[in-house]
């Protein structure tokens, strides 16, 4: 009998990070993926350009230490450690590795986003999933309570994907206070450029009196870079060494540290997209409302159509219309904010099924 190498024996039981689908072609029909939170606009100006110019640098390894990266970043974190990684995903992975032992404890809230089970059991750690209250926010108080001795790291996902809902800046400090102070906290900020709220997480704020927590950005939303892979963590050196000490050697490439460069160097573009984003948000939102549907707030640059029954229903009917939403059955359906014509066939759709299911 052949044997072969047998791998841990939890990895089995490990879930499978599903993606995004592509709509299937469909003669005269524009199709639209609004299932991965992605920018519908063009590279921002400068972009492809830095691309083209550092590809010739290619056949060197990129530079790990990130040096045009980390200086166009360092104002807006001024006196805090920086580490980008391969999308902000890799970082979620690293700091887990680096922070969990087997059977320690990680909270989350959940339903959050696909990837945190995934890298909790890859760490080899154990989930502790924190149900969202009713209105999908983070139940902090519940969280609070669900951390032990054997927790080590809770993730703190605002806005939260898939709902959209933000947990404040009084929320989050008060949660902080009393924390155990040597918990790691993995504050996901994924979607913060989108954020209007009026008692928004000030980042700066809290770790600036919060040494345990690590904020986590990316350039795969706002800045329309999720196809170069690059996310960063901001905290403190001390807290951020071991997770530099796990992660992949060169993770992010020359013509990655080039994109998010000059996609910074486009600010003020990238600004007025993120606005323009935000209000073709509030449009769907206002829009789906009116047809008698009751979607949570959402800052996000996506909104979430909760479950009860309508699932199925919601993502066939898009799916007829050329559009690929993402589905979270049972809890609800997840859409993307896409160009206004995308956004207007799901204010279209939300009329439609909403015929159907009442
Ligand atoms: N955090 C959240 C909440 C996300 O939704 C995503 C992407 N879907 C990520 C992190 C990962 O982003 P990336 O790896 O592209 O930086």
């Amino acid at each position: 009998m052949a044997t072969r190498p047998s791998p841990r024996p939890d990895v089995a039981a490990i879930p499978r990070y599903v993606p995004g689908r592509r709509p299937t072609p469909r003669p005269g029909v524009t199709t639209y993926k609004l299932s991965s939170n992605e920018n519908p606009f063009p590279p921002l100006p400068g972009v492809v350009e830095a691309v083209a110019e550092a590809t010739v640098r290619s056949a060197s390894y990129p530079d790990p230490t990130c040096p045009d990266l980390y200086e166009a970043l360092e104002h807006r974190h001024p006196g805090r450690d920086l580490l980008a990684a391969t999308g902000s995903v890799a970082l979620i992975f690293h700091a887990l590795l680096a922070y969990c032992r087997p059977g320690d404890e990680v909270v989350f809230a959940w339903r959050s986003f696909e990837a945190y089970p995934i890298a909790v059991a890859a760490a080899g750690a154990t989930a502790v999933r924190v149900p969202l209250t009713a209105d999908g926010r983070h139940d902090l108080d519940a969280m609070l309570a669900a951390v032990t001795d054997r927790t080590r790291v809770v993730m703190i996902c605002t806005p939260n994907n898939p709902t959209g809902t933000t947990v404040s800046h009084s929320e989050l400090t008060a949660f902080l206070r009393e924390l155990r102070d040597d918990v790691l906290v993995l504050l996901d900020e994924a979607y913060v450029e989108f954020v209007r709220d009026d008692d928004a997480v000030d980042a700066a704020a809290v770790l600036e009196e919060f040494e345990q927590v690590v904020v986590l950005r990316t350039f795969s939303k706002a800045y329309g870079l999720a196809g170069f892979r690059v996310g960063y963590a901001v905290g403190a050196t001390e807290v951020l060494d071991p997770v530099r000490a796990v992660a992949l050697p060169f993770g992010v490439t020359e013509v990655a540290q080039a994109a998010a460069v000059a996609a910074l160097a486009a600010e003020d573009v990238a600004r007025v997209r993120i606005d323009a984003l935000v209000s073709e948000r509030e449009r769907v939102l206002a829009g789906v409302r009116a047809e008698g549907w009751e979607l949570p707030v959402s800052q996000g640059n996506f909104v979430w159509f909760p479950g009860a029954g309508t699932v199925e229903a919601l993502a066939a009917a898009a799916e007829d219309l050329g559009i690929v939403v993402r589905a979270y059955p049972p809890d609800g359906v997840r859409v993307s904010i896409g160009v206004p014509e995308a956004n207007d066939r799901i204010i279209g759709l939300a009329r439609t099924v909403r015929q159907v299911v009442d």
